[in-house]
């Protein structure tokens, strides 16, 4: 089995307490452990894969909760890091549709740097790039970059979710775009939302969108679509998976989730570049991704309700 290393932002997610309301409304909060890539790591570890964390947080107690929760979920943090500066905080409150409010803080994630001895880990192996915050400046953005090249020199599997968040790209989209394109052009596999999808492309239509994005270099694409599922587009196969029938209460992490069990299983195949060239296999994984997504829905937080493997099995 490949080792899947998860590159990105590890943060405090203070959730309101009181659902229905806006962050001006909110009052009490819980901590808990958030950031997409972490969660990745989380999600592929619970169901039983090798994943690594290499991220920065403080070296406040807010910093060793983070590190102490990956740990627990049994990812591997030895190639994590520790600043003297404060651990990134995150406010969410989920608002009357179900839909995240969200302001943060930024503090230790940006300060990410490049540890060139890590680039032998990446032969062969997965190297997932999936970070909120990995375009908004700092070291972090610069070891991005040379981690990309790392994982290409080294022939590694490279996945990449964008994870755009609009309050943070607000009139300046066209930058978040630009910042994209050389993991779109480099990565074996895309995750896609379908907003990003349409923002990456240009194109309204999801058909034409992935074309558009297949052209710049994604070789298979998979645009999640919440409760209808997962359009999977790969050279031969263009079909929308449907998703598993839920009661969701939180779509927190369900994103996540999904390309962690992906993530998985493509780390369980023995031969990627047949894979590649026979993505058949594909439309089976997307639906157990599909699955881990549903399930992560019918609890509230992220790495708190994703799925192990036997609950995978059982649905
Ligand atoms: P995130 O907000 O965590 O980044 P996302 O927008 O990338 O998530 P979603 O489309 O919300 O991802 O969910 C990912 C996958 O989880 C979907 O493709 C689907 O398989 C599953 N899923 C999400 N919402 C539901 C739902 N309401 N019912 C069933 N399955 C769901």
């Amino acid at each position: 089995m490949k080792n899947v290393f998860c590159i990105g932002e590890l943060l405090i997610d203070f959730v309101a307490e009181k659902q229905g309301s806006n962050l001006s409304k909110a009052t009490d909060f819980t901590k808990k452990a958030g950031g997409a890539p972490a969660n990745v790591a989380s999600a592929i570890a619970k169901l039983g894969g090798k994943s690594f964390f290499i991220g920065c947080v403080g070296k406040d107690p807010f910093g060793t909760f983070l590190i102490n929760t990956l740990t627990e979920g049994q990812v591997d943090v030895t190639l994590a890091q520790r600043s003297d500066t404060f651990t990134t905080l995150a406010f969410v409150s989920l608002t009357a549709d179900g839909e995240r409010d969200f302001v943060f803080s930024r503090g230790a994630d940006k300060e990410l740097t490049h540890d060139h001895r890590l680039k032998n880990l990446f032969k062969n192996q997965i190297v997932h790039f999936g970070a909120a915050t990995s375009f908004l400046g700092g070291s972090l953005e610069e070891a991005y970059t040379l981690y990309l090249q790392e994982a290409i020199a080294h022939n590694s599997f490279i996945s990449f979710d964008p994870n755009f968040r609009a309050d943070l790209w607000k009139g300046t989209e066209a930058i978040f775009v630009q910042k994209c394109i050389p993991f779109i052009e480099k990565s074996h596999l895309c995750k896609f939302s379908m907003e990003e999808a349409q923002l990456l492309s240009g194109k309204e239509n999801l058909e034409e969108a992935c074309t558009f994005l297949h052209n710049l270099g994604s070789k298979i694409i998979t645009v999640t679509l919440g409760g209808e599922g997962t359009y999977l587009s790969t050279p031969t196969v263009k079909k929308i998976i449907p998703s598993i029938k839920v009661s969701p209460i939180d779509t927190t992490g369900a994103g996540d989730a999904f390309i962690g069990c992906l993530l998985k299983q493509i780390a369980l195949t023995t031969n990627l570049d047949t894979l590649m060239a026979h993505p058949g296999p594909l439309e089976n994984m997307v639906q157990q991704a599909n699955k881990a997504g549903a399930i992560t829905t019918t609890n509230y937080g992220a790495i708190e309700s994703l799925p192990t493997q036997e609950q995978l099995n059982q649905l």
